[in-house]
Order: C-alpha cells, then structure tokens, then sequence
C-alpha cells in the first residue's frame, strides 16, 4: 500500500471534488468493518455513539460509575483518558471493576505523546486512540524550515517510536484511531501543509502507511476542530483522498471544543450532522462541556434519523455526477444584492411568527431582538435581533395589520394580498407563492419574496426569475428528510444556469421535539451556509408562539457556528477528561456570564497545559488549567500570565481584554 499513497497534490481531474457516493440521494461510504470487542464499527453497523470519561483515571471507582452513566444513557464505547504508565495501567483496574459490575462495553484509551502508556493501554482495551500530532513528539509551535531529508528523518523518528503499538494491536486485537486535530498538527506537518484541511489529512496518513506496512488494517480515522468548517472540509478531503486511493477506514467524527448548551449542540449538530447527511461518519462523539451521559441523547438524536433503513432514498430532481463546487474550500455563492440580502452582506435571518398569532405588538418583538421602550418611545435592538419578519404565513388579507411604528431595522414581510393595501409603507415587502408571483399584476418595485419548495424550481422558474432583479427566494425542501440535499439540488442548479438570485433557506418540518429539531434544522441549514449557499435563514415557529425566542437564538447559533455572522462572543471550551484540574463547566459559566455581552470575541477555557493550548485552535483568549487551582492566560497562542490563583483568574482574563481596548461593559 505504502508505494500507492505518497503526498497530496490535489488532481483536477472530473472527480477531483467527489467526496462522498452521492449528492442527491443518501449513500453511506462504505468501510471495511473494524471489530472493536465485540461491538463492531463501520460497515453495514449502525453509527455507533460514544463518549468519554472525565474522572481521574486513577480514581477507579468514579471512572467506573461515570462510564456505567454513559453505558446505560446508551453509550457503545466509552474512551478514557491515559496520560501516563499509571493511569494506562489502571486502566485494568477499571475494565475489570465494569466486568465485575455486568459491563461488556469497549474501552478505549486515550494517549497523548506517550508511547508507553500506549503501549500498556493496547494490551488492556479494545481501542486505543493516538494523536498524530503529538505521538512521540513534543510540540514547540515551532516555524521550522524542514528539508526533505530533515522531514524523512523525523518520519523515520517517528515510525521507530510508533511500531511497537502497531505490533502490539496486531497481537491483541486491539483497535486504533488515529485522530487528528486541526489544533494540535505538528511542527513537522505545519511547517509544510500549515494549518489546513490538507495538513490534517496528511498527519492521519503519515501514521496509516505505517500500520499499513505492517499489514495492520484495524484503524478508524478522524479529522477534528472546533471549527465546523475547518472540520468538514478535512473529513471531506479524507475520504476524497481514501477514494482516490481504494481505502475504506471507517470515520469516526466530532467537533471538538463544542461549548456546552445550545450553542456546543448547534456546533456539534452542524459539523456532525452535514457530514451524516452525505452518508459520511460510523462512530459519533459529540463534545459538550458538560457531564459525559448528557452527549448520548444529542449523539443518539443525530444518528438516528441514517441508522434506519434509507440508504437510496432520491431527493424529487435528477441526480448529479459532478461536483460544481470545491468542497474542500470556502466560496460563496455569487448573488446580488437585493437590499440588505445578498452580495457580499451577511446572512439575513427572518422570523416567522405562528399563524394563530395575528395581531402583532410591540411586546412581541421582545423574543426576536426588540425591546420597545414607551418612555423614551424608542426601540432597543439586541445583536441577535432580527432582520424580517414573515407575519403570517396563510394569504389571509383580513389579518390586522400592524399598527405601530417598526423598528428602524427591521422590515415586514406580508402575503401579498395585504401587502397591496399597505405598499406605500416604509419597509413592508410582499410574498408569493410561485403561482401567485407569477401572475401578480402588482409587486413591490424593491423587494419581492418568492415562497418555493425545492420541486418547483425548474431551469425555466429559474431563468425568469434571473429576469427580476426584485427577486429573493425563501427556498424550503420538499423531501423533508433530505432538506440539505433537496435544497443544496437546486442551488446546483442555479449555479449552473449563472443565476444570481439571493435565496433564503427556510428550515424544514418540525417533528415536534424542539431539541430534534433544533439538531435536524442546524444539519440542513449550517451544511448549506459551511458551502457558502444561502443568504439567509429562516425558521418557522410551529410551536403556537411559545418558541420565538428560541427559533431565533437557533438562527443566530447557526450563522455564528458557520462564521458567516458572528454576532455573539465564542467559546471554545473542551469537555474536560481525567487530565482537568478544575471544574471546568463551573468555571466556563462563570466566564460566560461575565464575558457573554462581547459580540466576536473568541474565548477558549481549556482543562489542561498539555493538549489546551494546541487545541483551543483560534481563540483571541486562553484560560488554561496548568495545575491545581492555577491558570495560566493566553492572548492567541502567547502565554501572558503563568500560574495564576484561580480564585484571581477570571478577574485578570477581563483585565487582559480591558487592556487590548476591546472591554465594553454590559447594558
Ligand atoms: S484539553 Fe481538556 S479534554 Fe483535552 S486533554 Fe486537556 S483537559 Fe482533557
């Protein structure tokens, strides 16, 4: 194997952007079956959910408690952090408490730069899992000129160290995954790929031609950041690149670094979910900044939708052999602008209020960004305000209209029908369906929204409406199950005819389980924005007007985890494991509620001095544990104050933003 795979030089041949078995129908890729106790992974099995402990794995008893959490949540393995000998060699301790208790579940061992407790581990578990980023090597986030001959001497370096694990897995049967993250490359793969998707995939491979040299075959891959992005353009590359050379390892996916709440949910659903959706991913681990048992049901909620039996299932349009965008990069589709949609703005997000709710005041605004203030008579509008709102959305034309004064930047949006009566006010637009815009006799000389299901767009609907430069499209899927490939279908479509109509992307049916759902919409929309398709989002409030304010923080959450709007502060925090000196999820909301008012900046709480500052990716700040009850801060990757009292730290992190000039205090 060794001689067909050597380094990266993307072809530009037809299937140069193929990167999974279709783009209209599910297909899941499909990998060699990896046997990992006796639970198996990858193949026709179903994705397998997993998590991990973060207990002291010397503290047998609490690792054993948590992962029996995980197991009975429904976890199928359970990953336990081995920093060292010691706690590799506990971790027979640990498998044989779960045995003793009933547990069958397969362990896995988490090893960073340490080749013995690896190597201990191997001969414990049923899976190890290497960082080759720093698997017998020390990061120094050095920029370091590597000839060829010096890169091969390291690489030989390397294969030395790393050879004994791969014989030991042979010998036991013992599983490997090798998973990279986009935070912790090393110097040697930065110095020559830099911090990119084709770096990450090329670390993973430095380390498969070795175990593939040794005939060893057991292995699962993984290409992780915290940037949804960033992630789904490396796991994308992989299997492009597994494609282009006949290998089939299964994938094991996640966002690392999610955060916790709503946000690491929308993060995780968003990397996670796009990729699932092209049929790529065999194992799941979502990364929330909270207790291990509380990501089974979000893992659990994301899979299961491909874990039932719709391998083939034809979105309603022709299918495509050919990719007409780079998946491996991001572009944005050309539109143009119509108002404040499209161009180069950002994202639109428009509300859309319940139909029972038809006498709209003030006081509704309240959820979707707006505070109005009668003293002063005049609007506060939040970050997260906003920008339309669809009020109503049955053609209904005896509705009572709204009778106040809008806020300055918000605009209505109306069936057409009341529109016409209502046309001469200042930022009112109509909506059509296709047939009625079609025929209409009146419509807005500005702006004009078109209401279409994805099976309606023909190459003629969409050549006349390249006719109009009053167009915006509030595109929906029609096969529900599918809405990322339904709709990403006629965007294809409008790239190929050259149209440059702004579309909006209305998010499909709610089941009725707002968690599901909000998963399931931040899938089929965040998939479509990381593609640069979309100029807005659009969230139906199916929930009888209980839920506005969530459907419009899940619009904002999804636009920020894509960073195409950032309009709140970031957090990059990790889920903590048995390295973690401090109790991160306290902590992380304490730094929250200090910190939540700083819209754009990228804050990253980190467990450990070992793997944080590698993995905290590209954070302004760092707030990393170094020790018990100390914190060391960082402004980007630069160290600034080392072992800080904890009880001080949160102070001193806001007085590092005062001193950069970009502190504002809260309202
Ligand atoms: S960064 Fe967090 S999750 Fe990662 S090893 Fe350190 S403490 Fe564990």
């Amino acid at each position: 194997m060794h001689s067909v795979f050597t380094t990266f030089a993307l072809n530009m041949e037809d299937n140069q952007f193929k990167y999974c078995n279709s783009l209209t129908h599910y297909s899941r890729f499909k990998t060699r079956e990896v046997k990992i106790g006796d639970i198996a992974l990858g193949a026709n099995n179903p994705i397998r959910i997993q998590s991990m402990t973060t207990t002291d794995t010397m503290n047998t008893i609490a690792t054993v408690e948590q992962s029996i959490r995980i197991i009975d949540a429904g976890g199928e393995y359970v990953r336990i952090t081995a920093p060292s000998i010691n706690e590799a060699q506990n971790l027979k301790n640990i498998k044989d408490e779960l045995r003793k208790r009933g547990y069958t579940t397969p362990l896995i061992a988490d090893i960073h730069f340490t080749p013995n407790a690896a190597e201990i581990a191997a001969r414990i578990v049923e899976k190890v899992r290497i960082n080759p980023g720093n698997y017998a090597d020390k990061k120094k986030f050095e920029n370091i000129e590597y000839t060829d001959a010096a890169y091969q001497e390291e690489l030989d370096r390397i294969r030395e160290r790393f050879i004994p694990l791969v014989k030991i897995c042979k010998e036991y049967g013992t599983a490997m995954r090798i998973g990279t993250n986009h935070g912790s490359l090393s110097d040697r793969i930065m110095s020559r790929y830099g911090d990119t998707p084709l770096g990450m995939v090329e670390s993973a491979f430095e380390f498969l031609r070795i175990c593939e040299d040794l005939n060893y075959y057991d292995i699962v891959l993984s290409m992780k950041a915290s940037n949804p992005q960033v992630m789904v353009q490396a796991y994308r590359l992989l299997v492009h690149k597994m494609m282009e050379t006949g290998r089939d390892y299964p994938l094991h996916l996640g966002v690392t670094e999610a955060g916790d709440g709503e946000d690491g949910r929308i993060k995780s659903a968003i990397g996670i979910g796009t990729l699932l959706e092209d049929g790529l991913g065999d194992t799941i681990r979502v990364s929330l900044t909270e207790d291990p048992e509380f990501e089974i049901p979000v893992a659990k909620d994301l899979a299961d939708r491909y874990n039932k039996n719709i391998e083939g299932k034809l979105v309603f349009r022709p299918t495509i052999t050919k990719n007409p965008i780079n998946p491996f990069v991001y572009n944005r589709r050309v539109t143009h602008p119509v108002l404040n949609i499209g161009g180069h703005q950002v994202p639109v997000v428009i509300a859309e209020l319940a139909c029972t709710q038809d006498e709209l005041k003030p006081v509704d605004l309240v959820a979707l960004g707006y505070q109005y203030d009668a003293v002063s008579d005049k609007w506060n509008i939040g970050d997260m305000a906003c920008d339309y709102l669809i009020h109503n959305e049955i053609y209904n034309e005896d509705m009572r209209a709204i009778d106040f004064e809008i806020p300055g930047t918000l605009g209505i949006i109306y069936p057409f029908k009341l529109w016409q009566k209502h046309q001469s006010r200042d930022r009112f637009y109509p909506y059509y369906n296709l047939e009625n815009y079609q025929e209409a006799t009146t419509r807005s000389k500005v702006m004009n929204f078109i209401k279409i299901g994805s099976t309606e767009v023909t190459d003629e609907v969409i050549m006349n409406l390249k006719k109009d430069p009053t167009a915006v499209l509030l595109l929906y899927a029609t096969h529900c199950t599918f809405g990322m490939a339904d709709m990403r279908r006629v965007l294809f479509d409008m790239i190929r005819l050259d149209a440059k109509t702004p579309v909006v992307l209305l998010a499909g049916e709610w089941d009725g389980r707002i968690e599901q759902d909000q998963l399931t919409i931040s899938t089929e929309l965040g998939g479509l924005l990381l593609d640069g398709m979309g100029d807005g989002i659009s969230i139906n409030e199916k929930y009888n007007g209980h839920i506005e304010a969530l459907t419009n923080r899940t619009a904002f959450g999804i636009l920020q985890a894509t960073r195409t709007r950032i309009s709140k502060t970031e957090y990059i925090s990790c889920p903590s494991c048995g390295r973690t000196l401090f109790d991160l999820q306290e902590t992380t909301a304490k730094i929250r509620q200090r910190t939540d008012h700083l819209k754009g900046v990228k804050i990253a709480i980190m467990g450990c001095i070992v793997n944080g500052p590698g993995e905290m990716a590209d954070a302004d700040y760092g707030y990393v544990g170094v020790g018990i009850g100390k914190i060391t801060l960082y402004r980007g990757k630069n160290i600034v104050q080392r072992g800080i009292d904890s009880s001080l730290a949160v102070d001193a992190l806001i007085d590092l933003i005062k001193e950069d000039g970009i502190w504002i205090d809260k309202k």
